[in-house]
């Protein structure tokens, strides 16, 4: 390995403005689903990037833009690419936040604010990294590129256009994809896939506006036609029963198996943390595990009808909306679950319930073999004295798919988040001290990658 002392050192001494450049960063909103703030989070970037001699490239797209940059290295025959977004979640239910989402407050070695560890952290973090690079070493040790789009939180709908429009943007050797998550005083993960989402809305309308409730007795309650729906595709054994949905359900390999077998889940920390009496079908051990990474979902994300306001008001709804995230595994797609989905209600008589999609990603697995892989694994016990637990799908989705399945790239997530980060909820936190080994990491990795070899690896 490298020694890096200097630069850990270097990091060390310019924590706080590290910490700084992040409250700053999350101080300015961006979310995108809402279209708050994306213009000024992209002028805030530019002129971060700017500061340490780089000008991204502003790809416009018709909704927000992508910004890539690319610098050159010492070794120009290895590249390593950054994959970030600058967009973040809404931040409702604002009352139970206990400081603004946008105040960046720090507490208890936390900072506090939506989009602290997902994603502004990690692109820090990244950023930082190639700043504190240039200050201890002056130039890079390999080409590093950035891209940083501002619709991750609303499905990447630009991200595919980006790809087939600057194919060369895309090569590189190594993808260090958006970010990751670190078990409380526990080991850093390291995670070489995704699983897919399709996102949808399903809706049904049955009169023109709400009614006076007395009219139940004779005309059809679009929430009752939504439940009903609803109950046809999952029972209460938490198996799902839409037509075909499991079809093309790949069983994990032996290998895949073998890698649960290496996580230190902490079951009842988590359910504490969570406030729940159990699991799932009171599921624990490998088969929970199983369940959570490599088995597909069909959420029930939000549903919407009538009156739920304070006190009774006796109405009955004219229309009623569910929203419902279904996570996908190898190989199922989007396309295919949403047909399943239409063809599914049709069969049963819900012809009535619109079915629209509002975002789809495949799932992907990168190769856990491959140099970058292996070289991120070994980057790990210099930074956080203990091995990462090795994950080979998350149980959540980014956009890997779009970036790295045709041009056969591979990705490997790392970051600076936690178990208890709150990302998409309420109170969204960083820990300081894990934001800057993620710094640390990341320059890591650059000093490592430059110079790995395929034989030593
Ligand atoms: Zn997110």
């Amino acid at each position: 390995m490298t020694d890096l002392k200097e630069l850990y050192d270097y990091v060390d001494a310019h924590a706080q403005e590290y910490i700084e450049l992040l409250q700053k960063f999350c101080r300015q909103p961006s979310i995108s689903a809402q279209n708050v703030g994306m213009r000024e989070m992209v002028d805030l970037i530019r002129q971060e990037m700017g500061a340490i001699g780089v000008t991204p490239d502003v790809v416009e797209t018709s909704g927000n833009p992508i910004l890539y940059a690319e610098i050159p290295g010492r070794n120009q025959d290895r590249t390593l690419s950054f994959y970030n977004h600058y967009d973040v979640q809404p931040v409702e239910p604002l009352e139970e936040w206990h400081s603004d989402p946008f105040a960046a407050e720090i507490r208890d070695g936390k900072l506090y604010a939506r989009g602290a560890t997902d994603n502004k952290g990690s692109l820090l973090s990244r950023l930082c990294a190639v700043k504190a690079f240039q200050a201890v070493y002056g130039q890079l040790p390999l080409n590093v590129k950035f891209i940083y789009e501002g619709e991750e939180e609303i499905g990447s709908v630009h991200l595919s256009e980006f790809a087939q429009k600057y194919p060369e943007r895309l090569k590189t050797d190594g993808f260090a994809w958006e970010g990751g998550s670190k078990q409380l005083n526990g080991p850093l993960e390291v995670c070489f896939g995704v699983k897919g989402l399709l996102f949808i809305e399903l809706r049904c309308r049955t009169a023109n506006s709400d009614l006076h409730s007395s009219n139940a007795a004779i005309v059809k309650n679009p929430a009752w036609r939504l439940v009903h729906a609803l109950a046809t595709m999952k029972d209460e054994r938490d198996h799902i029963t839409i037509d075909g949905f499991y079809d093309n359900v790949k069983a994990p390999t032996e290998y895949e198996m073998h890698c649960l077998e290496t996580l230190q889940f902490k079951e009842e920390e988590t359910k504490q943390r969570m406030g729940l009496d159990g699991f799932v079908n009171g599921l624990t051990g490998i088969p929970l595990l199983k369940k959570f990474y490599y088995e597909p979902t069909a959420n029930i994300a939000g549903f919407k009808a009538g009156y739920l306001g304070e006190g009774a008001k006796t109405v009955e709804p004219g229309s009623a909306v569910v929203k419902m995230d279904l996570r996908l595994v190898p190989d199922q797609t989007p396309e295919e679950i949403l047909e399943k989905v239409r063809a599914h209600l049709d069969k049963r008589g819900f012809t009535d319930i619109e079915v629209v999609r509002l975002s789809g990603e495949p799932p992907f697995r990168a190769n856990p073999e491959c140099l970058f892989a292996k070289t991120v694994v070994k980057c790990v016990k210099p930074v956080y004295g203990m091995d990462p637990e090795v994950f080979v799908s998350s149980s959540g989705t980014t956009a890997m798919y779009q970036f790295c399945h045709a041009a056969n790239l591979d990705a490997v997530m790392f970051g600076a988040g936690n178990d208890a980060s709150n990302i998409h909820a309420p109170n969204e936190n960083i820990i300081l001290e894990d934001y800057i080994n993620a710094i640390k990491m990341a320059a890591t990795v650059m000093a490592e990658f430059a110079v790995a070899k395929e034989e030593d690896a």
